[in-house]
């Protein structure tokens, strides 16, 4: 490939771009760097490729990050003390158990960072999130992936089996991106168990506001209890700013303090820190939101099955299709039906839940795959 030929760059999803050679050394391993694909917007399309919320953020956090743009020539507060002080508050933990981040995709690179070596091992399942094999990637750690169990569930049992003295990181996501599957108490404290106290595990919730079943387990409960557990939060599902980026983690005090001293200086904006605490503010608003996104996720979840698909019991807000070599046909149906789907290349499909008008959308659509 000359110079001026478009190319497809290791990156976050951003596509083609036109390839210059320059002397300059790039990473040899950035070749396998796997892309993000980020859920398509397309104009005049219904998105369902995020799990995005499908209402914009609550008024009362527009308002709050209006005032705080207006000293947007100034630099936020670096601690993001207000909004720790407040999560601190709102789960009863200290502050110094929390670091706030960049969204909790950042978090998770800075976890790497905070307790990987070069060449040491994170253990996470797969299929899970896919930002998880390019934080491991980045940060010079070896990714052992575990597959699933036939039921899309994780498989803790060769997880664990999977940790080697080179181990220094798990992760369970929980519930699963992209198979909505969650595990559920006794499975995770014996697992947690089994997992040796110097190695630390990540409980990724992203999705936890949208989890009715009471067998799984809040992470932060675990958190408390053991000394090697990190729960990964964030503000972009059900709190609906995924596009202000906030997350947090709570775990260790130790732990907090390595992931603020890894992170890139002042990432969490001062509009975002005053949107979260908005949010904060109206939560029981957001909540009644989350529920219609599970009835939505539930009304999908029975009309497929009835048309006879495979639909795993879902957690979160989205619904996952183990359609295999048919993923990107399905999408591509869809989107001739105006409605964006994720498709995972030879895997399945995600959909998210949207508003009741974007769900019938989709279940036409749905009804009109040739299967
Ligand atoms: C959406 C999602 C997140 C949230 O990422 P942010 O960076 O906070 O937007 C984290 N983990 C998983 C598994 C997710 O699906």
């Amino acid at each position: 490939m000359g110079p001026g030929d478009p190319g497809q760059g290791p990156g976050w999803g951003f596509g083609a771009f036109t390839v210059v050679t320059v002397p300059v050394r790039l990473r040899d391993d950035l070749a396998g760097l796997p892309t993000y694909v980020a859920g398509r917007t397309v104009p005049g399309a219904v998105k369902l490729a995020s799990n995005e919320m499908p209402l914009p953020p609550l008024p009362a956090v527009l308002t709050a990050v209006a005032r705080a743009a207006e000293v947007g020539n100034r630099y936020p507060d670096i601690a993001v003390t207000t909004l720790t002080a407040r999560l601190a508050e709102h789960h009863g933990v200290a502050t110094a158990r929390i670091a706030v981040g960049c969204g909790s995709v950042a978090l998770c690179g800075q976890l790497v960072q905070a307790v990987c070596a070069p060449g040491d091992e994170v253990v996470y399942a797969w299929r899970s999130f896919e930002a998880y094999p390019i934080v491991t990637l980045t940060g010079h750690a070896t990714a052992v992936p575990v597959p699933l169990t036939p039921e899309h569930v994780h498989d803790l049992d060769a997880m664990a089996a999977a940790i080697t003295p080179r181990t220094r990181m798990v992760i369970v996501c929980n519930p699963n991106n992209p198979t909505g599957t969650a595990v559920g108490e006794d499975a995770l404290r014996a697992f947690i168990a089994r997992v040796p106290e110097d190695v630390l595990v990540v409980l990724d919730e992203a999705y936890r506001e949208f989890v009715t079943d009471p067998d799984v387990p809040d992470g932060l409960g675990l958190a408390a209890e053991f000394d090697n557990v990190c729960v990964l939060r964030t503000f972009s599902k059900a709190h609906r700013l995924a596009g202000l980026r906030v997350g947090y983690a709570v775990g260790p005090a130790e732990l907090a303090a390595a992931l603020r001293g890894v992170s890139v200086p002042f990432s969490v904006s001062a509009p975002a820190q005053a949107a979260a605490l908005a949010a904060l503010d109206h939560l029981d608003e957001l909540l009644a939101d989350c529920a219609g996104a599970v009835t939505e996720v539930d009304r999908m979840t029975s009309a497929l099955r009835t048309l006879g698909y495979e639909v795993p019991p879902s957690q979160a807000n989205f619904v996952w299709l183990p359609l295999g070599t048919r993923a990107v046909g399905f999408a591509e149906h869809a989107l001739e039906n105006k409605v964006v789907v994720r498709a995972f290349d030879g895997s399945g499909v995600r959909v998210s839940a949207g508003t009741p008008e974007e769900v019938d959308l989709f279940l036409a659509a749905a009804g009109s795959f040739a299967r």
